[in-house]
């Protein structure tokens, strides 16, 4: 914490959608402070001030291309980039301890091995997506494909603006092992990803994922359960990306002082 008590927070990514944002409402907040601003080691605009950088964030503190370049000392790291680059970020706090916050998505299984082992050297909140409404949706899917079960059908619809570069989105991805883990399958074997030509007949333990990519939508998921002569849908709408920088900002507050280990948004909103 600095003198004033604000949480001082290093943004990696500074420059993106989400880190960009993130930067705006931390220094609009009483809470937070901006110790430091990271960009690819590219960036054509690195050792401006940030201000110079991102007109709406008044710092006087540097863009910088690497964490270790920050000198203030920060509270807690937020990241929302790309894996690999979040990989850098979290071996960075493997080294340094600090507390992190990574929305990043599109993590391999190796990734994800390798990010439980680092964190057992700092508290690490790893998030596919930081809204609470989707957190209310794991939770919901959990419990009414538990409450329908095997009869329901249960297929996963995700839509995101056109310069997305994973799908299906880690949202997607996490409601569909929510299904599988709900109904004891392997997700590995009854993931669906694509469907075309003569495909046959939708096998009864089958979970569909299917992506869509238009325009500039923030991001929808729908998870359907379909039975006999009806079905159920749930479904999440952002509007806008504060609701995933609002809870990216929570989780920073949260992940301070928590013993080291791996965090979802889950344990941050006190849904598990
Ligand atoms: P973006 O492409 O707009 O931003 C990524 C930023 O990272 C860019 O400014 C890029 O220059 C920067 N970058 C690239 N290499 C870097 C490096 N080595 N060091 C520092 N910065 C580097 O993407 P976005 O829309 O802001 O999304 C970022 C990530 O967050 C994606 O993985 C996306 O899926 C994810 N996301 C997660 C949530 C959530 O709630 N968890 C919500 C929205 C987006």
């Amino acid at each position: 914490m600095t003198a004033n008590s604000k949480i001082s927070c290093a943004v990696v990514g500074a420059g993106g959608r989400m880190g960009r944002r993130i930067c705006e409402l931390i220094a609009q907040s009483e809470r937070f402070y901006l110790a430091g601003a990271v960009e690819r080691s590219d960036h054509p605009q690195l050792g401006k001030a940030i201000r110079e950088v991102l007109s709406t964030v008044p710092s006087e503190e540097k863009l910088v291309g690497s964490l270790d370049e920050i000198s203030t000392l920060f509270d807690v790291i937020i990241d929302f980039t790309f894996a690999p680059v979040s990989m850098e970020t979290l071996r960075f706090a493997g080294r340094s301890k600090k507390p992190a916050v990574i929305g990043s998505t599109g993590f391999s299984p190796e990734q994800v091995e390798e990010i439980k082992a680092l964190a057992r050297n700092f508290p690490c909140v790893c998030a596919p997506n930081m809204s609470t409404g989707v957190n209310t949706l794991f939770k919901l899917v959990r419990e009414v494909a538990q409450i329908l079960g095997e009869d329901f059908d249960a297929e996963v619809l995700e839509v995101h603006h056109h310069n997305k570069k994973d799908a299906p989105s880690g949202t997607a991805l996490k409601i569909a092992q929510i299904l599988a883990d709900a109904y004891g399958r392997d997700l590995s074997q009854v993931g669906v990803y694509e469907r075309r030509g003569i495909i046959g007949e939708r096998k009864k333990d089958e979970i569909g994922i299917q992506t869509l990519r238009a325009g500039d939508i923030v991001g929808e998921h729908t998870v359907l359960f379909c039975g006999q002569g009806e079905r159920l849908e749930l479904i999440h709408r952002a509007h806008s990306r504060d609701t995933f920088v609002h809870g990216a900002l929570r989780a920073a507050r949260w992940v301070i002082g928590r013993p080291n280990g791996l965090y979802d948004m889950q344990d941050v909103l006190g849904l598990k």
